[in-house]
């Protein structure tokens, strides 16, 4: 477990006050771990779940060479170009039944799709190209069909003893798909991440309080909500936390003790007259960084020790190791994860999706690369810094000539959570980047499938 410094030391050109995007990404992949803690769990609860092992094919999927078509199934040697061939019926191969019985030279079976081919049978001719001849037999048209036509073959899905799905894969509904294929009931998947969360300033409102004056009502807290649930995360909600040295340092032990990352929002800017950074800085080894980037910029991170809580707190410490859950949970988590948020409700989204999201999917074990950006052309032209990564709200179309194109939506102040829900993606504009003039492409994280 290397410690800040440690990471900082072999990042080159490290400055807390002016990282970019990629420097944050690195030194965040030095400084978290996946969880090594397993589960068996059922094909429903399997989804978005990260896979433990690979799993091994069991057995050959499909079982067996088979008709991928309704139709009639022969040896395909007979088949002569620019010649018909009639065939006599001689019975029917049905799904799911062995066929007996032999079929010889100038015969075929009646077959559905998904039988056993029969052996020395090949092809299949699709019911609809066959007529039936007056004396019952059938008659393919000349160069309709070649030898091989509409076979299915043993393991072409999946082949006995090979890796069906890999260590690290995120479950798809494909993949819950290929498991039951395999006949497998269960699967062993990565403990769900818990991450707690909670919202600070001394302006923000729990739901049900009456409004006053100069406060708002905390929107980050559900937004996070979102975010955590769509990743698969178990979300420990610790409310909105007043700015009291002692209310913070309570809840700051209290989510290190249960949680494997601890999220929070507000607090973290320079000129916060506030106890969350003072907090941070004392019970965790955490960087305050300066990111360049917009929106966003202030972040914390590192982490939370739990001896710390053990030592002050010795009973809950004891209670909880005498779970022997909890004793599996312990070794894989030697402190929980501190992301310090801006309060920004959108600098909260993008700073979690840029950063925190590939940071916990790599807690969650998931070896998954990020997905890819895509090029959509910029209906619009776009004032940009070069020196700093810039996340624009927008809206991804389909052009009449089916190119993508996007546009930004609106005011793109960082507390403008309306933009953000009119969005269908982030334009990333690079740190290099500079302006951008109408028709020139860039980059878009797409929300569909992310959040
Ligand atoms: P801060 O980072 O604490 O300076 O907060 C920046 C802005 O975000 C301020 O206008 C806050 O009122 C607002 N803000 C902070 N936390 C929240 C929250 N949980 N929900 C909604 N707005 C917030
Ligand atoms: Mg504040």
């Amino acid at each position: 477990m290397k410690t800040i410094a440690q990471i900082a030391a072999e990042l080159q050109g490290y400055d807390p006050q002016a990282l970019s995007a990629d420097q944050v990404l690195a030194f965040l992949e030095r400084l978290v771990q996946p969880v090594t803690a397993t589960e068996e769990v059922g094909i429903f609860d399997a989804l978005g779940r990260v896979l433990a092992h690979d799993v091994v094919s069991p057995l050959s999927v499909p079982p067996h060479d088979n008709s991928a078509m309704d139709g009639y199934a022969f040896a395909g040697t007979q088949l002569l170009a620019g010649q018909p061939l009639t065939l006599r019926v001689v019975g029917t191969a049905l799904a799911g039944k062995a066929c007996t019985g032999t079929v010889g030279a100038g015969e075929c079976l009646k077959i559905m799709t998904g039988a056993i081919m029969p052996p020395g049978l090949d092809t299949v001719v699709p019911q609809e190209f066959t007529t039936t001849t007056a004396d019952g037999r059938i008659t393919i048209a000349a160069n309709v069909l070649q030898l091989g036509d509409n076979r299915r073959f043993k393991g072409e899905d999946l082949m006995e003893g090979s890796v069906a799905l890999a260590q690290g894969e995120l479950l798809t509904p494909a993949a819950l798909g290929l498991v039951a294929s395999l006949g497998l009931k269960t699967i062993t998947v990565y403990r769900r991440l818990r991450v707690a969360y909670f919202s600070t300033g001394d302006e923000i409102l729990s739901l049900g309080e009456p409004p006053r004056e100069g406060a708002v009502y905390d929107s980050n807290r559900y937004t996070m909500f979102g975010l955590l649930t769509r990743l698969g995360a178990e979300m420990i909600d610790l409310g909105v936390v007043r700015d009291e040295p002692a209310l913070l340092e309570a809840v700051f032990r209290d989510a290190a003790q249960r949680a494997d990352a601890v999220i929070t929002s507000g607090g973290v800017s320079v000129g916060e007259a506030d106890h969350t950074r003072t907090m941070m800085k004392q019970l965790g080894d955490v960087a305050f960084w300066r990111i360049a980037m917009r929106p966003g910029r202030p972040m914390a991170v590192g982490r939370i020790a739990r001896s710390g809580l053990q030592a002050k707190n010795a009973s809950i410490a004891d209670a909880a190791s005498n779970s022997p859950h909890q004793k599996d949970d312990e070794k894989d988590r030697p402190g929980a994860i501190l992301f310090g948020l801006p309060g920004n409700p959108v600098a909260v989204m993008v700073t979690f999706l840029a950063f925190v999201r590939p940071a916990l999917l790599r807690m969650m074990g998931s070896t998954r690369p990020a997905p890819p950006l895509l090029r959509a052309v910029s209906t619009e032209a776009i004032r940009k810094k070069p020196g700093r990564t810039e996340y624009q709200r927008g809206t991804v179309t389909t052009a009449h000539d089916g190119t993508l194109q996007v546009r930004t939506t609106g005011n793109q102040g960082s507390g403008v959570l309306s933009s953000m829900v009119q969005a269908n993606g982030l334009i990333v504009l690079h740190h290099g980047q500079g302006n951008v003039a109408p028709g020139d492409a860039v980059d878009v994280m797409v929300f569909d499938g992310v959040i």
